[in-house]
C-alpha cells in the first residue's frame, strides 16, 4: 500500500473533496495545503498588509495549524469557514509568489507528512513538496466544468454566485499559479494525469484507491 500520496491540480479540480473521501477509506490523514495559504492571505487582510509589507521574520512568527478533522487554525483561532472566501483564494494565490512564505510552509507540510500514511493536496506537492511520493496525482477538469461545479456549490449553499465571474476568477488564479517563478503548479514527471471534467468524484476516488493499493 502506498503510505504517502500527492494529488495537485488546478483550481477546483475536486483535489479536496476526493482527497478526503480517500484519506477516510484509507484511515490516513488528509492534509490541505491551501489552507494553509488561504492563512497566511486571511492574516494580510485581516491587518491590511500587501506582499511588500511582508518579510521572513513576520512569516516565521505566524502560527499554522491543521487538525486531524483539517480545521484550520491562525495564532491558535480557528479560521476554516473564513479562509474559503473569494478575496482570501486572490489573497492565497498572491502570497504564494513569494519564497520565504514557500519555505516555511513546505517545511510544515514536510513535518505532517513525516509520520506516513497522508494524503496532501495542492500545487507542487508531487514536485516540490514530497518529491518521493509514492504516489502522484495530478487531477484537473476544464475550466468550463470547474466553474459549473463550484456555481452549483454555491447556488446549494444559496450564497450568490455568478458563473461568468467564477470562471474568470478560476483561470486567473490558474494563470497566476502556473506562471510564478517559485513551484508553479506543474504536474510531477512521474505523476498520473486524472481528467475529471466526466467523471463523477465517487469515480475518481475510486481509480485514486486503485492507484493506491
Ligand atoms: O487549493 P486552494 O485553492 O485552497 O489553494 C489556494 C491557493 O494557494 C492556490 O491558488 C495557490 O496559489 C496556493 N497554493 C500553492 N501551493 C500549494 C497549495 C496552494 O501555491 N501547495
Amino acid at each position: 500500500m502506498k503510505k504517502i500520496i500527492a494529488v495537485d491540480g488546478p483550481a477546483g479540480a475536486g483535489k479536496s473533496t476526493v482527497s478526503k473521501i480517500c484519506a477516510a477509506r484509507l484511515g490516513y490523514t488528509y492534509i490541505d495545503t491551501g489552507a494553509m495559504y488561504r492563512a497566511v492571505a486571511l492574516n494580510n487582510l485581516e491587518l491590511g498588509i500587501g506582499n511588500e509589507e511582508l518579510t521572513e521574520d513576520f512569516i516565521k512568527n505566524i502560527e499554522i495549524k491543521l487538525d486531524e478533522a483539517a480545521r484550520v487554525f491562525l495564532n491558535g483561532r480557528e479560521v476554516t469557514k473564513e479562509i474559503r472566501t473569494p478575496e482570501v483564494s486572490r489573497g492565497a494565490s498572491d502570497v504564494a509568489k513569494l519564497g520565504f512564505v514557500r519555505k516555511k510552509l513546505t517545511e510544515l507540510q514536510r513535518e505532517m507528512a513525516r509520520q506516513g500514511k497522508v494524503i496532501m493536496d495542492g500545487r507542487d506537492i508531487g514536485t516540490q513538496v514530497l518529491p518521493n511520493a509514492d504516489l502522484k496525482i495530478f487531477l484537473t477538469a476544464t475550466v468550463e466544468e470547474r466553474a459549473r461545479r463550484r456555481f452549483e456549490e454555491l447556488k446549494a449553499k444559496n450564497f450568490p454566485a455568478d458563473f461568468a465571474q467564477i470562471k474568470k476568477e478560476i483561470a486567473l488564479r490558474d494563470k497566476q499559479d502556473s506562471e510564478r517563478e517559485i513551484a508553479p503548479l506543474a504536474q510531477a514527471e512521474d505523476a498520473i494525469l486524472l481528467d475529471s471534467t466526466d467523471l463523477t468524484i465517487e469515480q475518481v476516488a475510486e481509480k485514486i484507491l486503485e492507484l493506491a493499493k
